[in-house]
């Protein structure tokens, strides 16, 4: 049969009604999840050794029907992997998709769009530079700023740090310094090396109580390491940690960062979405005066995995740091006003991040997205009004964005007995899987993490869940009182 240019013969083609087949069969496949999500388990344990059993083969140097091939891969890989778009999945930060943005990656590889240069992908950076737009606008960011989309929060933080090195020292400087908490994400601060800094460069400043930065430590630190001949570049406050959703003071930070002519920079990659919402507007202010904030789309904007976003008070800053001149790409220049997103950032070839934003919010609207952000808010905050309601629990963090930690309370067992009441828990959340539950360590033994931004979990998800969570924990306590 031909098909178009090429017979079925010709390498790596499908024809026309293979490749309506397949594509039909996997948006089957993924309709029929969805909606049937919320009656699944969220997780279950898959050991390595079954995996291997089923997936480790020599490569395949003969074709397979490409039908048989996907339904290998619903059957043995995707059944293996928790659905963090589940809408019990409560641990870690959850990242609920949507079918749209699916589609629009689906778009996105199809077309194989490019979206590293003017030429090759115009319409993409044109929509990329649309969606950058509409985020300055909602983090109230002057029209001078600017940003791109990268592949997660850390690499936006990354990103921030490198046009402020680059701007300030001009490259590597060993004297400069950086300023977090030990609140501060792991995989941000991990990311410091990546770029050539020294433990010695990175400076913990002291938390208050409530596990935020303490503006005034902060302060004394800076003036302290420029007295001692070092120079201080880069705070990094976090507008809602992972760990609890606590937001760092910004208004007094970004006092302190002014003040000592340091640059002010947000890691908002979980909380970035509250601003959606009035409440979290109040409690994000002083975001709008950051030199960078780093925002993940693939967290609180429903929105697959990858697509995370740098915004810079001075797009300039990002620019002078990343312009690349290869001898091949003269002709990037040439058309009117073009942009080439290869300037703004580390990637050369890229993928079309910024059509699954763009997409969902044509699709839903703005309102549905601030909605399902208000949502999260809530369902942490009924969280916690149940785990009040009985004798057995004792909040640890309050529900603070989406974030609520708590452990047992329990007056006649132990610190340690508790913490093991505690994993516990957590591990029989994991193995009964209704809804997934899980532990963080803000420095005192583990706690329980409960992190809600799914926009379709219900009262009654929320109300099985602590159930659970209490029936696990008085059968633990049982257990370990004989
Ligand atoms: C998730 C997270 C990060 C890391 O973002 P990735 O997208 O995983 O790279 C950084 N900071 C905070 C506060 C986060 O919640």
């Amino acid at each position: 049969m031909l098909t178009g240019m090429y017979d079925d013969k010709a390498p790596l083609a499908l024809s026309g009604e293979q490749m309506r087949r397949l594509g039909y069969a996997a948006t089957d496949f993924l309709a029929d999840r969805i909606e049937r999500l919320g009656d699944q388990p969220v997780t279950a344990e898959w050991s390595r050794a079954d995996l291997e059993d089923k997936l480790r083969e020599a490569i395949p140097t003969a074709g397979t029907d490409p039908e048989k091939v996907l339904e290998r891969v619903v059957s043995d890989v995707l059944s293996a992997c928790a659905a963090t778009d589940h809408p019990r999945f409560f641990s870690f930060v959850p990242s609920p998709g949507n079918y749209v943005a699916a589609v629009a990656d689906f778009l996105a590889s199809g077309a194989n769009v490019f979206a590293g240069n003017w030429v090759g992908g115009a319409g993409a950076a044109q929509v990329e530079l649309v969606v950058i737009e509409w985020l300055r606008e909602l983090f109230g960011l002057p029209a001078a700023a600017g940003g791109i989309l990268t592949t997660g929060g850390t690499q936006a933080s990354l990103l921030a740090l490198h046009a402020a090195r680059t701007k300030r020292f001009g490259g590597v400087a060993p004297q400069a310094r950086i300023y977090v908490t030990h609140q501060t994400h792991a995989a941000v601060v991990r990311g410091f090396s990546y770029l050539g800094f020294g433990a010695d460069q990175i400076r913990r400043v002291r938390c208050a109580p409530d596990l935020t930065m303490d503006a005034d430590a902060l302060r004394q630190a800076i003036i302290a390491d420029r007295a001692a001949g070092t120079a201080p570049f880069f705070a990094v406050a976090t507008a809602g940690t992972t760990n609890t959703g606590a937001i760092d003071p910004l208004a007094a930070i970004a006092d302190v960062c002014s003040e000592q002519d340091v640059w002010f920079h947000v890691d908002a990659a979980y909380g970035g979405a509250a601003i959606l919402t009035d409440q979290g507007r109040q409690l994000l202010r002083g975001l709008e005066r950051a030199d960078s904030i780093a925002v993940d789309p693939h967290k609180w904007w429903f929105q697959p995995y990858e697509a995370g976003c740098v915004l810079v008070r001075d797009v300039d800053v990002l620019s002078d740091a990343f312009a690349l001149h290869a001898e091949y790409l003269t002709e990037n220049r040439a058309a009117t006003r073009p942009v080439n997103f290869y300037d703004y950032g580390p990637q050369l070839t890229r993928s079309f991040r910024a059509l699954k934003l763009w997409m969902t919010l044509q699709t839903f609207g703005l309102d549905a997205v601030r909605a399902g952000v208000a949502h999260g808010m809530d369902m942490a905050e009924y969280a916690e009004s149940l785990l009040l309601r009985t004798p057995y629990w004792q909040i640890v963090s309050p529900a603070q964005l989406s974030v609520l930690t708590f452990r047992p309370h329990h007056p006649g067992l132990d610190a340690a007995t508790l913490d093991e009441v505690t994993r516990r828990i957590a591990a029989a959340m994991m193995k009964q899987g209704f809804a997934l539950v899980l532990t963080t360590d803000l420095g005192d033994g583990p706690v329980l993490r409960f992190c809600s931004t799914h926009p379709q979990t219900t009262r009654a998800d929320v109300e099985t869940t602590v159930e659970l969570l209490t029936r696990f924990l008085r059968e633990t306590v049982d257990k370990l009182a004989v």
